[in-house]
C-alpha cells in the first residue's frame, strides 16, 4: 500500500459582522474571519494538504474565489469536494492533524466538534483527524490578534484507478 504526504497552511483577517467558522464549526467570538466562502482558514489549510499529497495544486485552482456558488459558503463543502478529487486520481484520505495558530478564542473547548465536523465530510472516522492550537506567545500578527492561520498536514493512501 502506497502513502502520500501533503502540508497545507492558510490564514485570514479577523472581520466584524461575521460568524467565526473554524474547523468546520462555528466558535462564538466578537470577530470571524475575512474570506470569499466561510473564511475557514482551518478547513482551508487541510483542504490544502490534502491536495498537497496528490501534487494537484491549491485550493484556489479547485474552488476559485470569484465563483459566485462558494459566497459565504460552508467550507467543509470543499472538504467533500477534495475527497472526489482524491477519488478520481485514485486516492482516499486517510489522516490529517492541524495546527491552529490563535491568540483568541480559546480553541481547546471545540476540538471535539472540529473533529468530528471534519471528519464526517472527509468520510473519517474521528479518531483519524486531530486538532489542536498554540497562541504565538504576544509575538507577530497572530499575536496582535489580527487574524487566524492554520497549519495542516494529512496522508492519503492509493487505493486504484476508479
Ligand atoms: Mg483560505
Amino acid at each position: 500500500m502506497s502513502i502520500r504526504v501533503g502540508i497545507g497552511y492558510d490564514s485570514h483577517r479577523f472581520a466584524a459582522g461575521r460568524p467565526l467558522r473554524l474547523g468546520g464549526v462555528t466558535v462564538p467570538h466578537t470577530h470571524g474571519l475575512a474570506g470569499h466562502s466561510d473564511g475557514d482558514a482551518a478547513v482551508h489549510a487541510v483542504v490544502d494538504a490534502f491536495l498537497g499529497s496528490a501534487a494537484l495544486g491549491d485550493i484556489g485552482q479547485h474552488f476559485k474565489d470569484d465563483d459566485p456558488r462558494w459566497k459565504g459558503l460552508d467550507s467543509t463543502v470543499f472538504l467533500k469536494g477534495v475527497r472526489e478529487i482524491l477519488a478520481n486520481h485514485g486516492l482516499e484520505p486517510v489522516q490529517v492533524d492541524v495546527t491552529i495558530l490563535c491568540e483568541r478564542p480559546k480553541i481547546g473547548p471545540h476540538v471535539t466538534a472540529m473533529r468530528d465536523a471534519t471528519a464526517r465530510a472527509l468520510g473519517l472516522e474521528a479518531g483519524a483527524v486531530s486538532y489542536k492550537a498554540k497562541t504565538n506567545e504576544g509575538m507577530g500578527w497572530v499575536g496582535k490578534g489580527e487574524g487566524i492561520g492554520a497549519i495542516a498536514v494529512a496522508t492519503v493512501r492509493e487505493v486504484g484507478s476508479p
